[in-house]
């Protein structure tokens, strides 16, 4: 499977997935038949993470094929995502204590066998050693392999969950500081405190169609537990009211300004904002560095092509630039980078995202009741 760092290959994705397989997504969704046959779900994560193209474009041209009903279970999981980046803005502390915690993990298990075995494929789990290379090879795995995988990680090889993480979100195309971390928090059992994920066996074979045979798990271990609370942070995102021509920084998450709520604004110059490993908590890999890096390059021909003065810049170069506004790069490495370099600017926040995050102060059960009148608000 491969991933084109391009939008025009992201819409064709789209284009195709829309046409062909949604409507078989919400029996098959569940099923990973391999690397090789990825056509029961969409595979757009790793676009709709940096923003080359965006939920709502998503989620409208399956509405443009099928009616709200027919689409839900698909809607529901494209705004899983938004879900989980509002939650994590209301308490953005759960991202700098993840952080924290695997700085001191790291230490403890330097030398780990268990934990070496575990990040180089070598365990006694046949499925488990081909998901870390699929991984590392392909840069997605299936959101069902991910439960699998965070599952077996934390409950049968009994590594802390940060460690997992981690070597998720060096290799993922589509990692993301939400997401991933809740994710992982979810499988443990301290998202939903007391609730956690266990995989089984039968599930596994079922669900990869009998591709592994003998998967000896731990089926009957317990949540895990965790002392922290994260009580909700009250936040406003508001947005200038007028927006001067002044220079725009995008980061890493909205690689396509065109599809932006700002489009039809004025800017003097769009920089292009990359982030280098040496400014990163987490170490990327190669491959996940060079499809960034790719990614900008596309966005930065788009631009040309319509004569948009713009340049990627290292965001060390932010301190060289004076009046810009900036699209908000939500909860993660890049916010981290802004804060501890003491970088005030105005932001500028997604009108999906001051619209949905108000929801997120509950579980995604209360958020799903919203979910008509997001999609209504766009429509
Ligand atoms: C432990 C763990 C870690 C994860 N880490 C990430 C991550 O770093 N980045 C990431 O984008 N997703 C993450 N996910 C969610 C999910 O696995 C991926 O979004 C999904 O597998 C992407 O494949 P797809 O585009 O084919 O999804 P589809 O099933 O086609 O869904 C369409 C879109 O909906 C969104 N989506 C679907 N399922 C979820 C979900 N459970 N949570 C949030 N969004 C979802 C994605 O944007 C996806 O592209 C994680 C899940 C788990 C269990």
């Amino acid at each position: 499977m491969e991933f084109e760092a391009s939008r025009a290959k992201a819409v064709d994705k789209l284009n195709y997935f829309v046409e062909n397989n949604l409507s078989e997504y919400s029996k098959l969704r569940n099923f990973d038949f391999g690397p090789n046959n990825r056509s029961n779900i969409s595979c757009l994560s790793p676009y709709i993470t940096h923003g080359v193209i965006n939920e709502l474009e998503v989620i409208n041209k399956s509405l443009k094929k099928f009616s709200f009903v027919k689409n839900e279970k698909f809607i529901q999981e494209v705004l899983w995502r938004t879900y989980w980046k509002g939650w994590l803005e209301l308490r953005p502390n759960v991202w700098s204590d993840y952080l924290k915690e695997l700085n001191n993990l790291r230490n403890e298990f330097k030398g780990n066998q268990n934990y070496l075995n575990a990040i180089e494929g070598k365990t006694e789990l046949e499925c488990f050693n081909q998901w870390v290379n699929e991984l590392k090879e392909n840069n997605y795995l299936h959101n069902h392999t991910r439960m699998w995988f965070a599952s077996i990680w934390i409950f049968t090889l009994g590594l802390p969950w940060q460690l997992g993480a981690e070597l998720f979100l060096q290799h993922l195309y589509d990692g993301d500081a939400a997401s991933n971390t809740l994710g992982w928090r979810w499988v443990a059992g301290i998202q939903t405190q007391g609730k956690h994920y266990l995989a089984s066996e039968w599930n596994i074979k079922k669900f990869t169609n009998n591709r592994f045979q003998n998967i000896k798990l731990n089926e009957n271990a317990l949540p895990k537990v965790s002392e922290k609370s994260y009580p909700l942070i009250k936040r406003e995102f508001i947005n200038p009211q007028n927006i001067e021509d002044e220079n725009l920084l995008i980061f890493e998450n909205n690689i396509s300004f065109e599809i932006t709520d700002f489009k039809e604004n004025k800017f003097e110059k769009i920089y292009i904002v990359s982030n280098k490993n040496e400014n990163r908590s987490i170490k990327l890999s190669e491959k996940l560095v060079k499809f960034k890096s790719l990614l900008m390059e596309d966005q930065k021909q788009r631009l040309k092509d319509k004569s948009i003065d713009c340049e990627v810049i290292d965001i060390s170069e932010i301190k060289n630039i004076e009046n810009y506004y900036s699209l908000y790069p939500t909860v993660g490495e890049n916010l981290d980078y802004l804060n501890s370099n003491n970088l005030k600017m105005n932001f500028l926040y997604r009108d999906l995202d001051q619209l949905a995050w108000q929801y997120c102060n509950k579980g995604f059960f209360n958020f799903k009741i919203y979910i008509p009148k997001i999609i209504s608000k766009f429509n």
